[in-house]
């Protein structure tokens, strides 16, 4: 029995956790699961950081997170719970695997295989804005050469144990010469490290067209934290969906597993969200916990629930599938193909 925490968090988020936790639960994985409140909810009752203390002693305890999106206002309020939660728990690496699924899951990429390497504390997430005038606001971008390091030997570790042949860098060191500048450089020297994977770097914004449009070209792709929070989304959404995607933000003493999409609110309570991203987090989690072979067993029900055509609204085309299904009773699929 692993003891982790979960959150529910906000939007779709209880709805996908329901249908994750029941096949998880289905497919006998060895959970002591402790629940916290975070997230919009808390805020509402008064807490002004979204998280409460007795949360934070559950995760210092557990040292894992399962993690429903969370409601972050847009342009004020509270600050995000997910940038303060990876910061304090030092979960440096996010790694965002977005993988098509052709020919069952309908997309223009058929051999996307693409596994985003996001640094996750530093950049301009680090969150230090301040207004210098009435009318000018200023944001530091803060790249470090230790957090440098750190990922980009993390992206090259995953693609030696994952036989990945080759870790691309994005970056705009043509305009940031000196902190995107400083990422680059770093990316060349750990990469001498690696005589046995090919390497390469692109400047951020033709990169982005590339993977974009050609994706099957990239294999590792690591890049600072904005960057990756943009193209880990777009890399999820065109294999299929966004709901496609799933998400470990790793750490040296801790770990978070989570959808990349956010609790899209637009479809909040309407069993239409696809809990795959969270199901697929969920899986990178048993694997980081040592429970590998529930997370094969849970991997192939879901892939041949794909197969078999039995979709959920965001990825149900009328030409390759067959049955549409809310999230509960996707869940129920996954757990009847276990
Ligand atoms: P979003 O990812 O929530 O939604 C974007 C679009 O994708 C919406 O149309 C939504 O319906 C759809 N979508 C997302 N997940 C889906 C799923 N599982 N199944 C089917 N369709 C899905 O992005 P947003 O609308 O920009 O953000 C909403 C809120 O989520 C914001 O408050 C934002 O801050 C937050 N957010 C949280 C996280 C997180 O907790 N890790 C990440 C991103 C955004």
């Amino acid at each position: 029995m692993t003891k982790i925490t979960v959150a529910k968090g906000d939007g779709i988020g209880p709805e996908i956790m329901d249908a994750t936790l029941k096949i998880l639960q289905a497919a006998g994985a060895q959970l002591d699961i402790e629940e916290i409140e975070i997230g919009e909810k808390v805020y509402l009752n008064g807490n002004s950081s979204g998280i409460a203390s007795d949360a934070w002693n559950s995760l210092r305890t557990t040292r894992v997170l399962l993690k429903s999106p969370v409601t972050t206002p847009q342009g004020g309020g509270f600050k995000s719970i997910n940038v303060t939660i990876r910061k304090v728990l030092g979960l440096y690496a996010n790694v965002r695997p977005c993988i098509s699924y052709h020919p069952f899951v309908q997309t223009k990429h058929p051999v996307m295989d693409v596994v985003i390497v996001r640094e996750n504390e530093e950049d301009l997430y680090a969150g230090i804005e301040h207004q210098q005038t009435d009318d000018v606001i200023q944001c530091l971008k803060l790249i470090s050469k230790p957090g440098t390091e750190k990922i980009i030997r993390y992206a090259f570790e995953y693609a030696k144990a994952y036989n990945r042949k080759k870790v691309t860098c994005f970056t705009k060191d043509n305009i940031m010469k000196m902190t995107d500048g400083l990422f680059h450089k770093t990316f060349d020297e750990v990469g001498k490290e690696y005589p046995d994977i090919q390497k390469e770097h692109w400047i951020v914004d033709i990169g982005a067209a590339k993977l974009a449009d050609t994706p099957e070209v990239f294999d590792v792709i690591v890049m600072p934290n904005l960057y990756g929070d943009i193209l880990s989304d777009v890399a999820a959404q065109i294999t299929g969906s966004v709901g496609l995607g799933g998400s470990a933000n790793i750490g040296d003493g801790f770990a978070m597993f989570e959808a990349i999409h956010g609790s899209a609110p637009d479809i909040a309570g309407t069993d239409k969200a696809n809990p795959s991203g969270l199901l697929l987090g969920a899986i990178q989690m048993l694997v980081h916990i040592g429970q590998k072979e529930v997370a094969e067993t849970i991997q192939n029900a879901w892939l041949k629930t794909l197969e078999d055509g039995v979709h959920t609204a965001d990825i149900f085309k009328s030409d390759n599938s067959h049955r549409l299904l809310g999230t509960q009773a996707f869940a129920n699929a996954v757990i009847e193909r276990l």
